[in-house]
C-alpha cells in the first residue's frame, strides 16, 4: 500500500490534519477532522467496551485463571512532580540525541543509520534516516555528491557492508550527518528528557515546576488505594484509563505514529504475585486477539516476546503487539501496544521511593549520605485479602496501547483499491476503506436515487429513524455512483438507496461496501437489518 495515498485521503476526507496548519504546522502534533474524530472515538469506545463495561465480572474468560473485575479511572495530566521522580521518569525517561552544527537539526542517536564508504583514501560514514532500499539509495546519492562524482563513477566508491546504526560509530569526525554537506558536523550523543515541563501557579522557579504526564499509568498507581477503598473491588482486578500523554519526541515522524501529544489506553491489572505469570499470559493473548477481532490481519500483525536483554530492570516478561506499517522498510514492525509484567515495582516505588536493581532484588536508591534519592509517599499501598488473611503488595500486568497508533493501523489495514463497473459497465478504479463496522465513522448512508417523485421524503424518514441509533449520513447530491464512491472511500459499510420500486413496494436497496452485493429490505425493517449487518450476522438476502 502506498502511504502517500492514505495520507492524502486522510486530509482530503477530513480524517487527519496537521495541527496549526494555517500557521505552517507544528511538528509532531495532529488534529483529527470530523471523520477521524468518529473513527478514533470508535477505537477508544471499542476498547472501553471490550475491556471495561462489557467485561463479565462473574465468569473467567478463556485463558484467565479466575473471574475478575474491571473499573475505570480518569486522572489528571499534571500530577505531583514527585510521582515522576519515584517512577523513574525524571532520571531515566530519555533518549540520546545528536545535534548537527551545520543544519541545526536534531536526531535520535538510535534512529540514524549509515554506510561506510571509502574513496581515494578518505573513509566516511554516510548517514540516512530512511531504512531498507531507500536508505541504501540515499547514501549512494549522498556519497557521490560528497566526493563530487557523477552517477557513472559510482563503482569507484568502495562500500563496506550494509546500513548500520550510528550507535556503532565511535569517531563522529568521519560522520556525514543526514542533512549536512560535510562530515564532522554532528555532536556527541547527549541525554534528552522526553517529559514536557511546565510551571504550576504563580511560582515561576523550580518550586512550581511540574510535568505533563508521559503515560497515563502513574495516575492509576497513585490511585490504587482510593479505588480499593471506594469500589469494593478485590484482587485480581484491573483499572483502565484512556487519556492524553505527552512526550517531547526528538524526531516525531511517520504520520501520527510518533507524535508529541497522543492518547493512550492503559490497563493496570493487580494480582497475587504467585498468579502473575498466568495473568501476564492471559493479557498478552487477550490483547492480541482484540486487534485481530477488529480486523488487523495475520501477517502484518505479530506478537513479539522481548528477549531477556530487552526487558526493563523490574520486568519478568514483556511482549509487544506490532504491526507492519506501510511506511516502515519491508520486514520491519512498529509497536502498537506493550504488555508488561511489572512485578510490584510501581506500587513499591510510590511507597518507598525510587527503586533500583541490586543483584536479584529491588532496593531504594540512596544518595551519598544514604538517604533515599527520591522519597516515596510513605503511604501503605499493600493489599489485605480478608479471605486468606494475607497482606501483600500486588503484582501488576500492564497492557499499554496507543489510541492513535491503533487508529492508524486500522486505517492502513483498511485501505483497499479495486475495479468496479461504472454505470456504463466500464471498469472504474475504486478506493475503499474496509473498516470493521464497529470502527467505521459512518454506519450507513441514505440516498434518494433522484431528487424527485417523493424519494427524498422517504429517504429522509429512513435517515431520521436510523439516526436515533446509528451515526448515519444523508446525501441527495449528484450521481448515485459518485455518492457510493464517496462513502466507500470513508469506509461506510452500508448504503441504503430509495429508488423506483420503493415507491410501489415499500422496499429499499441495501448495498454492501466490500462485496457490492445489493438486496432489498422493507422500509420498516431498515433499522433491524442495519443492526444485523453491523453485528456481522449472516445477511437475510431477499433479492
Ligand atoms: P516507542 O518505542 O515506539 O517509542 P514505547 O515503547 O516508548 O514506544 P510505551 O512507553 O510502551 O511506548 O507506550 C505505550 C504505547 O503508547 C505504545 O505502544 C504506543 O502505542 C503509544 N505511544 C508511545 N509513544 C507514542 C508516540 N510518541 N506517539 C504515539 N503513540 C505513542
Amino acid at each position: 500500500m502506498d502511504m502517500d495515498k492514505l495520507v492524502s485521503l486522510c486530509k482530503r476526507r477530513g480524517f487527519l490534519f496537521q495541527s496549526s496548519e494555517i500557521y505552517g504546522g507544528l511538528n509532531g502534533f495532529w488534529d483529527y477532522g470530523p471523520l477521524g474524530t468518529e473513527l478514533k472515538r470508535n477505537v477508544k469506545e471499542a476498547w472501553w467496551r471490550d475491556m471495561v463495561t462489557g467485561h463479565d465480572d462473574l465468569a473467567a474468560p478463556p485463558g484467565a485463571p479466575e473471574a475478575f473485575q474491571m473499573v475505570g479511572l480518569d486522572s489528571t495530566i499534571i500530577m505531583h512532580p514527585q510521582i515522576w521522580k519515584c517512577s523513574g521518569h525524571y532520571d531515566l525517561f530519555h533518549d540520546f540525541m545528536v545535534d548537527c552544527r551545520e543544519s541545526k537539526k536534531r536526531y535520535r542517536h538510535d534512529q540514524v543509520r549509515g554506510r561506510w564508504v571509502a574513496y581515494q583514501g578518505k573513509r566516511v560514514f554516510v548517514t540516512t534516516q530512511s531504512g531498507g532500499d531507500e536508505g541504501v539509495a540515499e547514501t549512494a546519492q549522498r556519497a557521490l555528491k560528497l566526493f563530487g562524482l557523477r552517477g557513472k563513477d559510482a563503482e569507484r566508491l568502495a562500500w563496506e557492508g550494509e546500513l548500520v546504526s550510528l550507535m556503532t560509530v565511535a569517531d563522529f569526525a568521519q560522520v556525514l550527518g543526514p542533512d549536512a554537506r560535510e562530515p564532522g558536523t554532528l555532536t556527541e550523543p547527549r541525554e534528552f528528557n522526553l517529559m514536557f515541563k511546565t510551571y504550576v501557579g504563580a511560582l515561576s522557579g523550580e518550586e512550581g515546576a511540574a510535568f505533563l504526564r508521559p503515560e497515563t499509568a502513574q495516575g492509576i498507581f497513585v490511585n490504587f488505594k482510593n479505588v480499593v477503598d471506594s469500589s469494593r473491588v478485590s484482587v485480581p482486578f484491573g483499572i483502565a484509563q484512556v487519556g492524553k500523554s505527552f512526550r517531547n519526541e526528538i524526531t516525531p515522524r511517520n504520520f501520527t505514529f510518533r507524535s508529541r501529544e497522543f492518547e493512550q489506553m492503559e490497563i493496570e491489572f493487580f494480582c497475587h504475585p504467585t498468579q502473575s505469570p498466568d495473568w501476564y499470559r492471559f493479557w498478552r493473548d487477550r490483547r492480541y486477539r482484540w486487534y485481530v477481532e477488529l480486523g488487523l490481519a495475520g501477517e502484518r500483525l505479530r506478537l513479539r516476546d522481548h528477549d531477556k536483554e530487552e526487558l526493563s530492570h523490574y520486568s519478568c516478561g514483556t511482549a509487544d503487539i506490532e504491526y507492519a506499517f506501510p511506511f516502515l522498510p519491508p520486514g520491519e514492525f512498529g509497536e502498537l501496544e506493550g504488555i508488561a509484567h511489572r512485578g510490584d515495582f510501581d506500587l513499591r516505588s510510590h511507597m518507598e521511593g525510587k527503586l533500583v536493581r541490586q543483584g536479584d532484588s529491588l532496593v531504594v536508591e540512596t544518595d551519598a549520605e544514604g538517604k533515599p534519592r527520591h522519597k516515596g509517599s510513605g503511604k501503605d499501598l499493600s493489599y489485605y485479602d480478608d479471605v486468606t488473611r494475607e497482606r501483600y503488595i500486588p503484582h501488576v500486568i500492564e497492557p499499554s496501547a496507543g489510541a492513535d497508533r491503533a487508529t492508524l493501523a486500522f486505517l492502513c489495514e483498511a485501505y483497499q483499491e479495486d475495479k468496479v463497473p461504472d454505470e456504463h459497465g466500464n471498469p472504474r478504479e475504486r478506493v475503499f476503506l474496509r473498516l470493521h463496522p464497529r470502527l467505521a465513522p459512518i454506519k450507513a448512508a441514505v440516498f434518494p436515487l433522484v431528487k424527485k417523485d417523493g424519494m427524498p421524503e422517504v429517504a429522509q424518514n429512513i435517515y431520521r429513524d436510523l439516526k436515533q441509533q446509528f451515526n448515519v449520513y444523508y446525501d441527495e447530491k449528484g450521481a448515485v455512483g459518485r455518492r457510493y464512491a464517496r462513502q466507500d472511500e470513508v469506509g461506510t459499510p452500508i448504503c441504503i438507496t430509495v429508488d423506483g420500486p420503493s415507491l410501489t413496494d415499500g422496499t429499499v436497496t441495501f448495498r454492501d461496501r466490500d462485496t457490492l452485493r445489493q438486496w432489498r429490505v422493507k422500509v420498516e425493517d431498515c433499522r433491524e437489518e442495519l443492526a444485523k449487518v453491523l453485528r456481522g450476522e449472516q445477511l437475510a438476502i431477499s433479492s
